[in-house]
This record gives C-alpha cells, structure tokens and sequence, in this order.
C-alpha cells in the first residue's frame, strides 16, 4: 500500500488482511516496536522518525525482512509503508524474486493535500506536530510518489481515491484486487 502520510493504509491496511485472513505489516510500527523495545538501534531509530525523516534503508530492510517472510510463509501479507523509495521498491522485487515471491497489486490511496493535513492535526502520534508533518508531505511527494509511476509502469497499480468513507475505499479496493 502506498500513500502519503493520513493517506489510510494503516486502516485500510488492516481491513484488507482481516478479510483476507493474511498478515497486516506495517513498516512505520515494525519501527516504532523497535523504539519501545529500547535496543541501541530503536534509539536511532527514534531519532529519524522523530524528524520525520525515512529511517535508513538498511535499517529498515533488518527490521523488515524477516517479519515478511515468516508472513509469506504463512499465506501472504499486506505491507503499508514499504517500500517508500525506488531503491527499496528495487531491491524488494530483487529479494522477492529470490525467495519466490509475487508482488500482485500495488495499492495506491490517492487523498488531496488538504484532507491529508486536517486528519494528521486530528492525530496525536508523536511525530504529527505541524512542522515534522509538513516536512513528511514533503519526503512522501519527493521520494516516495515515484513509486507511483513505477509500479503503474509495472502494470499493478491500483489507483483508488482515498477521500471517501473507510467503508467505500475497501470496496473500491476490492473490486479491483486480482
Ligand atoms: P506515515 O505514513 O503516517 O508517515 P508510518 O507509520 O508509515 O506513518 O511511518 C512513520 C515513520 O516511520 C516515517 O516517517 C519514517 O521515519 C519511518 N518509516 C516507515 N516506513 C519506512 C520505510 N519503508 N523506509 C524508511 N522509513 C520508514
């Protein structure tokens, strides 16, 4: 699932695992688990999330690599968050290929600006202040919408609008999965 920040993966992503029966992983939570875990590397962790900055890629593919697998092995998954730049999205299919895996669609929820801002104020996660959430819109529009196109190029982008109620979005969603 892609989507800017407030975009609804999380929700969105966790009503499409429960109807599925798979997996619902969340990159920005297996990070945050890794903070509240207190380790070395959660306090870097931290200090990244905490700007609103993309934590670095290796980080990110130790922390995430074996939650995935053990997820496909057990029937499949839903991933939000990852991959959030062209690199990681390479790599992924580079890893995927190697371990057998398809990707099958690429969710994207596609919501305005402007809703974006008025759900991510209403929030209150620790990086949801009004200068590191401008900054975030920021990263998602310069490094991670390139994915959009990528994975349009790809022939499995699934382009829904996002500024509808919860319960219109995972229809929209569904109908259009493979
Ligand atoms: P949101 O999409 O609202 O920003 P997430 O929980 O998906 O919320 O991500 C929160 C933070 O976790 C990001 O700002 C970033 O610091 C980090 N993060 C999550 N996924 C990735 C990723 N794939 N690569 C790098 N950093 C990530």
């Amino acid at each position: 699932m892609v989507a800017a920040p407030g975009g609804g993966k999380g929700t969105q992503g966790a009503r499409l695992a429960a109807k599925y029966g798979i997996q619902h992983i969340s990159s920005g939570e297996v990070l945050r688990a890794e903070v509240r875990a207190g380790t070395p590397l959660g306090r870097e962790v931290a200090a990244y999330q905490r700007r609103g900055d993309l934590v670095p890629d290796q980080i990110v593919f130790d922390l995430l690599t074996p939650v995935v697998s053990a997820a496909a092995a057990h029937g499949g998954y839903i991933l939000d968050g990852f991959p959030r730049t062209l690199p990681q999205a390479i790599t992924a299919a580079d890893v995927g290929r190697r371990l057998d895996l398809t990707l099958d669609a690429a969710v994207y929820l596609n919501v305005p600006e402007a809703v974006l801002l008025q759900r991510l104020q209403a929030r209150a996660r620790a990086d949801d202040t009004a200068e590191v959430i401008r900054h975030r819109l920021t990263v998602f529009a310069e490094t991670t919408s390139p994915l959009i196109d990528y994975y349009r190029d790809r022939g499995i982008l699934v382009e829904v609008n996002g500024d509808q109620p919860p319960e219109s979005i995972a229809a929209d969603i569904q109908a259009r999965l493979p």
